[in-house]
């Protein structure tokens, strides 16, 4: 029996994640507002969990609890991140590091769940998320925020990898080897998988990343490697 990450008799070494370690959580639905160039669609608001064997990770954490500014702008509907987290059977207690994607409000917040749980963000867009009206600063700065600071790529995990993209500053994708093949989280490096047709620069550093399928942050759909069964 081949063992996952070892290479005892010589052979190829298996990713020990599956792409059933991988799950889209659909937090919240939002109406995109008249500034927004999705404006007047209504799209959803989607985070990740990672089952590692090293422990969950989760990559970002949705739009955070009832807030008077979003509510009248965006219209959500939420769903709570620990309800959605013990669908897929976990828990916020199960979660060993969180991942953000970037800053903006609809990312992180969600992140107090996870106190003096490591969260790793580009130096970059920390910088960013300084300024007035990046996002709600609450999100960010809560008792017991443990942000670690990444610079350019980096591994985050075994099989696990941040890519700086495009959309903020310091915007992130993740990349995930698994034995269904390579899985990008975009994360909103583009808005939806329909921009991966459109040849732009984006997609095609999105492409270079050489991904089985990809996911998004506010699109439901995955896109899939053309001749890439569904997994
Ligand atoms: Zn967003």
């Amino acid at each position: 029996m081949e063992i996952a990450g070892s290479n005892p008799a010589g052979g190829t070494i298996r990713p020990m994640l599956s792409r059933n370690d991988v799950f889209v959580l659909h937090l919240a639905d939002l109406l995109f507002p008249s500034w927004h160039p999705r404006a007047g669609e209504t799209g959803p608001v989607n985070a990740f969990l990672i089952r590692h064997r090293d422990g969950d990770i989760i990559v970002d954490t949705g739009i955070g609890p009832a807030h008077q500014f979003i509510d009248k702008a965006y219209r959500p509907v939420r769903w709570p991140l620990p309800d959605v987290l013990s669908g897929v059977g976990a828990r916020p207690a199960s979660i060993s590091a969180v991942i953000n994607t970037h800053l903006h409000f609809d990312h992180c917040g969600g992140n107090s769940f996870f106190p003096g749980v490591p969260i790793f963000v580009q130096a970059a867009e920390l910088e960013a998320a300084t300024a007035a009206d990046y996002t709600i600063q609450e999100f960010v700065h809560f008792a017991g925020a443990r942000y670690k600071r990444v610079d350019g790529e980096a591994d985050i995990a075994p099989g696990i990898r941040v890519v700086p993209t495009p959309h903020t500053p310091g915007h992130q994708s993740v990349i995930i080897e698994t034995d269904g093949g390579r899985i990008v989280i975009a994360g909103q490096a583009l808005e939806t998988a329909d921009e991966m047709d459109n040849g732009g620069d984006t997609a095609a550093l999105l492409l270079s990343l050489a991904p089985a399928c990809m996911l998004f942050s506010h699109d439901d759909r995955v896109w899939r490697k053309p001749g890439q069964r569904a997994v």
